[in-house]
């Protein structure tokens, strides 16, 4: 797997540590550059893996120029869309072959039930000669040759019907109930979250205790151009900001908050706040965490659909408390 560096703390766990367990790496790049991914390419490379909007980095890709370097390598380009949203950006429209959402975040909405969910473009070319598995016949589904059987649908069948029953990845039927229901009301709560996200990050930029913003929709954001290109309508609820007075003022800010819950979850309508460095990435080490754009004073906020008014006076306290 070729994959951007700038990822989930739980994915890159997966790609870093167990995943090669099972026989695959991954070797990460510097997503900025689109180029790196076709440098990067090896005879064994089997996938493209990013994240449209990281977390917690908040990057915007340029997926269509990723894609065309998968493309090239003909390799699907997977694209993990959790904390974009398909209210605010379908991948699919700009080259990726599979796309995977978090349904536990935005989707659900409420952050009382796991899932996820993967979503194949069927447009991928499982014949071309890097995936005997689509086109030998397969010993454990009755000698089922998966392409010629299915063409297109090949990839979806094949998890289905090898990669759930072998694995287990089933949602359970009262979650899937539950994200149901978020889904109904997704792209109305993600107006909220966006326009908050952004009156917000505005407000913080004006703060004398907190030394930088990143949002991609502030015109300081280095991803601004490509948030217009491919975020438009929102740039979805999350925004990290660093406080003066480092890794301890930061774990400090976070402990004296009381709208914004002290939770490593995202997406929820109600406002969440952590600090990364001493929970989601402390197992990553000070380099890893670089490249995954988690400093030390680095706080990450979800924000919710509250008033805004309520979500600025509850930072003030946490300021003041400092
Ligand atoms: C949370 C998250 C995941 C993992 O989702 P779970 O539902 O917690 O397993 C994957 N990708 C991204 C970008 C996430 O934010």
């Amino acid at each position: 797997i070729v994959a951007s560096s700038s990822l989930y703390g739980g994915t890159y766990n997966l790609l870093n540590v167990t995943l090669p367990r099972l026989g695959i790496t991954t070797t990460f790049v510097d997503a900025s550059h689109p180029e790196n991914f076709g440098k990067a390419v090896k005879e064994n490379t089997r996938a493209f893996f990013v994240e449209s909007l990281g977390n917690p980095k908040l990057d915007v890709l340029d997926l269509e120029a990723i894609s065309k370097q998968a493309k090239a390598a003909k390799v699907p380009f997977i694209v993990d869309n959790t904390v974009a949203t398909p209210a605010l950006l379908n991948p699919i429209k700009h080259g990726a072959d599979i796309v995977i959402h978090s349904l536990t975040k935005y989707i659900g909405g409420q952050g009382n039930s796991l899932g996820g969910v993967i979503i194949d473009a069927g447009n991928f070319d499982w014949a071309n000669g890097k995936f005997p598995e689509f086109t030998e016949p397969s010993a454990g589904y009755h000698g089922l040759v998966y392409h010629e059987a299915l063409g297109n649908a090949s990839y979806t069948f094949k998890l289905i019907l090898e990669g759930l029953r072998d694995f287990g990845g089933a949602l359970s039927p009262f979650n899937a109930f539950q994200i149901i229901q978020g889904l109904e009301t997704l792209s109305v709560r993600i107006r909220q979250h966006s326009e908050n996200a952004l009156e917000l990050a505005q407000w913080l930029e004006g703060r004398e205790e907190v030394a930088w913003v990143n949002y991609p929709g502030l015109a300081s954001s280095p991803y601004k151009a490509l948030a217009d290109k491919y975020l438009p309508k929102g740039q979805s609820g999350i925004v990290t900001f660093g406080i003066k007075g480092g890794f301890e003022a930061a774990k400090k800010f976070t402990d004296a908050t009381e709208v914004f819950s002290l939770l490593a979850n995202i997406g929820d309508t109600k406002s969440l706040i952590i600090h990364p460095a001493s929970t989601t990435h402390q197992q990553l080490t000070a380099v890893q965490q670089a490249d995954a754009g988690v400093g030390q004073d680095l706080i990450r906020l979800s924000v919710g659909i509250e008033n805004i008014e309520d979500l600025k006076a509850d930072l003030d306290i946490a300021f003041k408390s400092l």
